[in-house]
Order: structure tokens, then sequence, then C-alpha cells
């Protein structure tokens, strides 16, 4: 019988890029074709040629169809099989590939917010709700909502078979985080993109918006990060690994802007040195360490190995884009 193929990609939107997906009826999941889009409607093309070909790279059952059907995520291309652009998944390839032999490792923890209209979730009408410190890891209709949304996504993800590790109500109300790894780049960009894909998904089933704004309430309220857990073979080996990875991330001022720039939109706005957090142009690195830019889990200097936290990433952030600059930057200072 012929089955359902979601073809899920990631447009050229600017600053943030949007998910994107359609729908295409197969004979069965043996062959699943290279496919086209509309490029001008993308942000991925200008007017006249604007074809752009959807290169599948994941593919995996659908738990919102159920069935035989299943989900496709793509790479964007060039009709000359050139990488778009856009395709940010593309450069990870090329710096993972590099640096195979140190073995990186990521869990990416991405928190998010819900919103009802213009509110988030739990915002009372035209006032505010109790101020921040019953909520993170809240039990309770005073504290949580939006449970049976996150436990649908929760459900939904582990169904797609996806590297989804845990979950969590964050500080503020109406927020959110679930964990993907620990796995390898590749792995933990392309199931956080598709665990995105099923919590839009599944919210809009319950006429809810999940957002991944940095700062979504303005005001005495948390930001939303994507804290990025990561290890290569030598620093779970050993604590010199640990130490040479945290300085290499602040060799200099122009290293700090390379990777806060690239960290998310609106950054600023987060990483202000308040609600756990680190000023976004000033590196720093600590033990158990919250309002450092980059935490060692008190546990890894007990072990004396392990892994790090750089907290700076934004909710909104490129996981594809966070997972190579750490490669590329932490690796490099590894190899000397
Ligand atoms: P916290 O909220 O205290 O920062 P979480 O439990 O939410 O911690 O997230 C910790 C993350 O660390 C998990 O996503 C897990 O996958 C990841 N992790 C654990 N061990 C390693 C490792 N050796 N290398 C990289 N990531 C790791
Ligand atoms: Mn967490
Ligand atoms: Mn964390």
């Amino acid at each position: 019988m012929a089955i359902k193929a979601e073809y899920i990609w990631i447009d050229g939107t600017k600053p943030t890029a949007k998910l994107r997906s359609k729908t295409r009826v197969l004979p069965n999941a043996d062959k699943i074709p290279t496919w086209g889009f509309d490029g001008s409607s993308t942000n991925q093309a200008e007017g006249h040629a604007s074809d752009r070909v959807l290169d599948p790279v994941r593919v995996t059952p659908d738990p919102i169809r159920g069935g035989d059907n299943i989900l496709v995520l793509c790479e964007v291309l060039e009709t000359d099989g050139t990488p778009h652009v856009s395709n940010t998944r593309a450069l990870l390839r090329e710096v993972a590939e590099k640096y195979a032999s140190q073995e990186s490792i990521f869990g990416i923890e991405q928190e998010y917010t819900f919103f009802k209209g213009s509110r988030p979730l739990g915002f009372p009408e035209g006032g505010f709700p109790a101020p921040q410190g019953g909520y993170y890891c809240g039990v309770g209709a005073e504290e949580v909502f939006g449970r049976e949304i996150v436990e649908l996504h929760l459900d939904r993800c582990i169904d797609a078979g996806l590297a989804i590790c845990g979950i969590n109500a964050e500080v503020m109300p109406g927020q959110w985080e679930f964990q993907i790894g620990p796995v390898d780049a590749l792995t933990v960009s392309d199931d956080m993109w598709i665990a995105r894909y099923l919590l839009y998904r599944t919210a809009e089933e319950f006429g809810i918006d999940a957002t991944l704004d940095a700062k979504p309430a303005r005001g005495d309220w948390n930001g939303a990060g994507a804290h990025t857990n990561f290890s290569t073979k030598a620093m779970r080996e050993g604590y010199d690994a640990i130490i040479t990875a945290c300085e290499s991330l602040g060799t200099s001022q122009e290293k700090v802007l390379e990777h806060v720039n690239q960290y998310g939109h609106d950054i600023q706005s987060r990483l202000t040195g308040k609600h756990e957090t680190a000023p976004w142009n000033v590196y720093s690195y600590g033990v158990s360490d919250r309002g450092a830019s980059v935490r060692i889990p008190w546990q890894v200097e007990v072990d004396k190995k392990g892994y790090i936290e750089d907290r700076r990433p934004n909710a909104n952030v490129d996981p594809y884009v966070v997972t190579r600059l750490l490669i590329n930057t932490c690796c490099e200072a590894l190899e000397k």
C-alpha cells in the first residue's frame, strides 16, 4: 500500500531559519527519491531559476501519521548537486569528517516556550503570573502549563527513534526543555531538527505556538537557551583535555565573538549576566558555575574526566552551526 513521506527541510529565512515540509505519496519506503521545491517561496532563490533540490539524509517513522508513514529530513541542494548557501549541514559534514578521529559527542538541551495568542502559556490576560521560583521542574496546576503537549511530544520523539534523553519544566511558566544526546554531531543535529518539527506539529494540534525565541518575555524572566554539552574521547578520559577545550574557547576576543555571533539571533538580550547567564561579550569558564559561559559539571571535576557545557547558545541556534564551531575550535586545540 502507498505510504506518506513528509519531506522536511530548513529554509533560508533570516535571521532565524524556519522548518518547511510537504508530503509525497510513495509506493513504499524502499526507495526515497530526491525531490524539489520552489526556493523563491522560502528565501532560497530569487525569481527566475528557483528550483531547489531536497536530498534525503535521515528517515524515521512518522509518529504523527503512524503506520508505515515516514519523516524524511533533507539537505537543500542547488540543481547542480552542490549545497545551497543555507545548507549548514553540509559545512558540518566536512568539519566532522576532518576531526572524526577525536570522536566528538554532544548533548543539546533545547529550551522552548509555549504561546497562546500573544502571551506565554500560563501568563494571565493583562497581568503577570507569580514571579519565578516554583516553575522549574514544577508539579501541579499552579506551576505547570502545557504538560499534555509535552508528554505527547516526548512519546512521538521516542516513537520516531530520536536520541531524546529527557524533559523538564523550566524556570518561566510555559517554558520547557527536552534533551537530545549524547550522540555524534550530525545525529544530535538531525534529531534536534526532527524533534523541533514534532514539537511545532504537536503544539499545532492544541492551537498553541511553540517558540524558540531567546527572550520570549521581557523583564525579570529567564530567556531560552540551548546549552550544548560536548566531549571528545580525550575529554572523556582525562582532565587536561577538559581544560584545553575550555581555554580554547577564550583564546581571543575574536574567538569569543566568532562563537557568540553564530549562537542564535538576539543573543545580547539573553546573555545579560543575569538569569543564570554570563555577559555575551565576556568569556569565562568554571566548575559548577551556572553564571559562566562554559560550565564544568561538578561530577566531571570529581571524576577528572567527562564533558563541558557551553551555556551560551540560544534556543534558536542552528545545531549544525554550534556543533561545527565547537568541533572546529576545541578539536583544533586538542590536536596540538
Ligand atoms: P543540566 O540541566 O544540569 O545542564 P541536563 O541533564 O539537562 O543537564 O543535560 C545534560 C546533557 O549532557 C544531556 O543532554 C546529555 O546528553 C549530555 N551529556 C552527558 N554526557 C555527555 C558527554 N560525555 N559528552 C557530551 N554530552 C554529554
Ligand atoms: Mn537541563
Ligand atoms: Mn544545562
